[in-house]
């Protein structure tokens, strides 16, 4: 049999533990599966592009446990009723080959994502960082803000989209949670001041959401929402001004805002910055810049956190054709009548 955790009792659990809580312990996995980088099997995604958007297979291994997400990007969904990513994973036993564990994971991507966001963060970000900027107010936003307050304790958000309706929503769901919003009118007004800069917005185009004059030294520059080839958020003079971290650089030449720059462009993995063999922030007044674009292992370390703390709240489900004699897979259909 394999475990199934399904949307209504993936919820629960976030509801029951806490989204900054399990913010807090993905982080943890995230950081051990950075840190064993090279024990990984890594690919850049499967993705299979159309006019309207992109479907994603996203495949990993560290020999023991094999994972993949099947992940969806569709910036013109929200206009049709449906939502820009939506996501499913499974994780199974190496050493058979059978699947152990399928989970939701629209819900779990976006904790991925900010959990992703808010370890970068924590090592890139400046220590004493007080005020964030969220420019894009979709799906992801909460939780983006919820990472860097687990992460950071960042209360004082300014935001803005081209959506006001977004911006109320991520009002609504966030100020009765503690945090200080502050709805800005431009992206200028959202950035002025601000210690981090996340990007999250949703286009499927080489977008200049943030340009370089907008941008002071030393911040932290977190580019989510730049993630598929043709759709970017960042003015490219910004790439040059700053340090330029990532996941999995063949992935990220593709789908991330390096695709605007030269195959060479220098950048640092980041799983080397955390086991010490590339350097973090420099200094006070750097750009960093944390290239998202979100890689395979990053949902291998959230179906492991998922799948471990929820062991109360799985289904068994018969996914596997499994018959008592394992070349017997006939047996399964030779007692039923002939048909017709
Ligand atoms: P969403 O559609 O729910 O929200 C996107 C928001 O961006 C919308 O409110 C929209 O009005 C706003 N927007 C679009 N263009 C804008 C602009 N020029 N300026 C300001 N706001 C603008 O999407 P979502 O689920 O929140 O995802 C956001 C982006 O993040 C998507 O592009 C998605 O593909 C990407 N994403 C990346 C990762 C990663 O790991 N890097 C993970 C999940 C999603």
């Amino acid at each position: 049999m394999t475990q199934f955790l399904d949307v209504p009792n993936m919820a629960r659990w976030i509801q029951r533990d806490g989204v900054e809580a399990i913010l807090r312990t993905m982080t943890e996995y995230l950081e051990d599966d950075f840190r064993r980088w090279q024990s990984f099997d890594k690919i850049p995604r499967i993705a299979s592009h159309t006019p309207f958007g992109v479907i994603e297979l996203m495949p990993t291994s560290d020999q023991v446990t094999y994972a993949f997400k099947y992940v969806n990007g569709h910036p013109s969904n929200p206009s049709r009723g449906f939502q820009t990513v939506t996501a499913f994973g499974v994780l199974a036993d190496v050493d058979n080959g059978y699947p152990v564990f399928l989970a939701e994971m629209t819900l779990l991507t976006a904790l991925r994502t900010a959990a992703t966001s808010a370890l970068t963060a924590r090592v890139l970000a400046r220590p004493d960082s007080k005020c964030m900027a969220l420019i894009g107010a979709g799906s992801q936003s909460e939780f983006q803000a919820l990472g860097f307050r687990a992460a950071l304790g960042i209360e004082d958000l300014r935001v803005y989209d081209v959506d006001p309706k977004a911006v109320e929503k991520l009002r609504r769901n966030l100020e009765p949670l503690g945090f200080s919003i502050t709805i800005a009118d431009s992206v200028a007004e959202a950035v002025a001041g601000a210690d981090i800069i996340t990007t999250c917005t949703a286009d499927k185009a080489q977008n200049t959401v943030l340009t370089s004059e907008n941008v002071a030294p030393g911040v932290h520059i977190n580019a989510v929402g730049g993630d598929c080839p043709g759709k970017t958020e960042l003015d490219s003079e910004i790439l040059n001004r700053g340090r330029v971290f990532v996941e999995f650089p063949p992935q990220t030449r593709i789908e991330g805002e390096i695709q605007q720059m030269d195959p060479e462009f220098p950048v640092v993995e980041f799983w080397q910055v955390l086991t010490d063999a590339a350097e973090g922030r420099r200094s006070e007044d750097e750009i960093t810049i944390f290239d998202s674009v979100g890689f395979a292992i990053a949902d291998f370390s959230a179906l492991r956190c998922a799948r471990d703390a929820t062991a109360d709240l799985q289904s068994s489900i018969d996914l596997v054709a499994d018959p008592e004699d394992p070349k017997d897979l006939f047996s399964l259909v030779s007692s039923l009548k002939p048909v017709g």
